[in-house]
Formats: structure tokens, sequence, C-alpha cells
């Protein structure tokens, strides 16, 4: 099992991190978290030094913050990832967020700043991990004018969009929504496994909305799920998304 997509850099784990992947070293083969506030960059690189060949790390500017985001930053991005480059197994999160974002000045800035990323992905050949909320149309609508290969959309959930994944060869992650969203459900049946990976967003992102603190060991109940939705085995649920993250990532070059 791996968590393609999590926040393990996020303070929520700052008291207990390693004690958490350790135990996450007992079942997960790994965890692939997603920096996106350019603070946690140099931490997020001394965690992937301390768990090698555990846990992974993608890096993104996440269009929630674009109010906040300067050119400066944007630049200092760029350099800290092609310095780094040995650390990066992807560009994200990084996408649209029309949910939080209302004003069309800022969804345009958004929208800029996304094919510039896209276009930086290409030239160092690293995957994306987008994050999209409210704005699919737009996102596909970029993804293909820039010609964007490997695509990871994390927590996918535009379910009349669904066949864009498979025409562009796209990735899509499930993540513990699927537990209460019919949506999600829907898509996980229609898309072939070849197409899905695993997820908890961890910190966030609750299992069920149970009382439960959220940590990347929960992938599993994602796993069950699946399982249970397209009424196959869990083993091979295990083994076909965890492949597809490995492939996705390039996690055994490392
Ligand atoms: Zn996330």
């Amino acid at each position: 099992m791996i968590d393609a997509h999590c926040h393990i850099e996020q303070k929520d784990f700052d008291n207990d991190r390693d004690l958490v992947i350790e135990e996450c070293k007992k079942e997960l083969k790994a965890i692939i978290t997603s920096a996106c506030e350019i603070e946690n960059f140099l931490k997020t690189i001394e965690i992937v030094k301390k768990h090698k060949n555990f846990v992974y790390a993608c890096f993104g500017l996440h269009p929630e913050y674009i109010k906040e985001i300067s050119e400066k930053d944007v630049e200092n991005f760029f350099d800290f990832v092609k310095e780094n480059l040995n650390f990066v197994k992807g560009i994200g999160e990084v996408g649209l967020d029309y949910f939080w974002i209302k004003e069309d000045y800022w969804r345009n800035k958004q929208k800029e700043l996304l094919e510039r990323i896209v276009e930086f992905s290409r030239e160092i050949k690293k995957p994306l991990v987008i994050h999209c909320r409210d704005a699919y149309k737009d996102l596909i609508k970029i993804l293909e004018q820039e010609d964007a290969k490997k695509v990871l959309l994390h927590l996918f959930g535009a379910l009349d969009l669904v066949k864009v994944i498979g025409e562009n060869d796209f990735k899509i992650t499930v993540g513990p929504i699927v537990d209460r969203s019919n949506k999600h459900k829907e898509i996980v049946k229609t898309l072939d496994l070849e197409y899905i990976m695993t997820e908890t967003d961890s910190p966030w992102n609750n299992p069920n909305n149970r009382n439960l603190r959220n940590i990347p060991l929960n992938v599993k109940f994602v796993c069950e799920k699946i399982a249970d939705i397209k009424k196959i085995d869990l083993k091979e649920v295990i083994e076909k998304t965890s492949k597809n993250a490995i492939e996705f990532f390039d996690l055994n070059e490392s």
C-alpha cells in the first residue's frame, strides 16, 4: 500500500512525526508528501533524508494561496526545485481552486501560474500532482493545451469528466471521501484500476468523519473501500495501486 498524497510535513505531526512514520512502515511501502508552502520545503527535505526510500516528496504552490504568492515566490520555487531535483518526485500540489477564490482577477492569476508550472514540469521532466476544486473544465483545458503528460488528479471528483482521464492517460487518487460520497464511488466504479492510486490527504480529510486522527496508514480503509465498490480482491487493489504509484513517481530509481 502507498499513500500517494499526504502532508506529513504539516505541524500536526511535529510532536510525533517519526513515530507515525515508523508505524506506517509496518504496513505501507511508501508515503508521498506534497509540501506546498515554501517555508516547509527545507523541513520536508530533512524528513525525506531521515526516512530514505520510504518518504518521498512533491513540491508545489497551492492555488488556494494565490493572493499571497508573489513573483519572487514563484522564482524561488522554480530555483528551489531545480537545485533539489534529487529530492523532487513531482510538482504539487498545484492547480485551480474556484471554491475559495471567487474573483475573476485571481482565478486568471491561478490559470497563468498553472500554465507556467505545467511548462516547468515538462522542462524538468517531473510529474504533476493537481488540486482542483470547482474548476475542472478550465483545468482540463490548460492541461490539454499545454500537452501535460504525467498528471495525477488528487481526489478527482468530476464524474461528468471521467472519460478525460482515460483519453489523456491521467491518473487519479482516491481518498477517504470515497466512503461518504456517491460521486466518488461512481468514479471508482467507472475507472479501471490502472488509473487509480490511493491517498489520505492527512492530516486533513478524516476517514468517515469518524473521530480518528488521519494518518497515512489510513489508506488501508481506502483500499478496502475500492475492493468493496469494484467487487474485487483487496490484494489486487493493493498490488495495482502500489504499482501505479511506483511507476508514476519513479520510486524504484531512488
Ligand atoms: Zn493535499
